[in-house]
């Protein structure tokens, strides 16, 4: 099994999963995030306090994080008309998906964590997408990231293997996976310190963390807790 390790981490919940997933499995581990023009700069400004107290979780923990790679891929945002990089409201498209997706994001992501990988001998990218209560998002799919795993090991010549250990986990199971991972320490740290809301709203507290509590993301993470609280041995 190959030990070092390369997450794409954004701030969010499922990305920050992914790190303690990774930190609990390979002995170096380094994180990669895109700017990408992103109507709120938010989730971005949470990844280094969340590093931060990453660190200190345990002495493992500190010793196999490495660093931080912040790649400025803002040219997406030129090329893409969403409600992710624009100010309009969130809804559906006639494409039946969401104006939230940004088409080609993560062929972008894997292929510039690749590269980074490629020159830190990093063969692992592990990635928090998911395709059990996501928005339905193509590239979010376990069959194109494993497309992905291919094109990317074909087109460098060198083994890369995509890792994505959310992907057939609700959202209550990922509150549930950081549990187990690092107890209820982590599950506080995922709580306060990570951010999904769409609307970059980081005034309102509630249970599940930070967050307008009404767009699709808020809505996901909240149910996801409440499942989580409920489906919890009561003893
Ligand atoms: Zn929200």
């Amino acid at each position: 099994m190959d030990q070092r390790a390369l997450v794409l981490f954004s701030g969010g919940q499922d990305s920050t999963t992914c790190l303690a997933w990774a930190l609990d499995r390979y002995s170096i581990v380094e994180t990669i995030g895109f700017d990408y023009g992103q109507r709120h700069a938010i989730e971005l400004q949470c990844r280094q306090p969340i590093l931060d107290q990453v660190r200190t979780h345990s002495g493992k923990w500190a010793q196999r994080l490495g660093p931080d790679h912040m790649i400025d891929l803002r040219v997406l945002g030129q090329v893409s008309d969403t409600a992710l990089t624009d100010s309009k409201e969130i809804e559906f498209t006639n494409t039946g998906l969401p104006n939230t997706f940004v088409p080609g994001r993560n062929h972008l992501f894997f292929t510039f964590a690749a590269a980074v990988a490629y020159r830190r001998g990093l063969t692992t990218l592990v990635g928090g997408m998911c395709e059990t209560d996501y928005s339905g998002y193509p590239d979010c799919r376990d069959n194109t990231l494993k497309a992905l795993q291919v094109a990317l090991t074909l087109g460098m010549d060198a083994r890369i293997i995509v890792e994505t250990p959310l992907m057939w986990l609700d959202k209550a199971q990922t509150w549930r996976l950081a549990e187990t991972i690092g107890g209820s320490r982590l599950v506080d740290l995922v709580r306060e310190a990570t951010h999904s809301c769409y609307l970059g709203n980081r005034e309102s507290v509630h249970d599940w963390g930070y967050g307008c509590g009404s767009c699709p993301a808020c809505e996901l993470r909240a149910n996801g807790y409440r499942q989580y609280i409920d489906s919890a041995d009561p003893a």
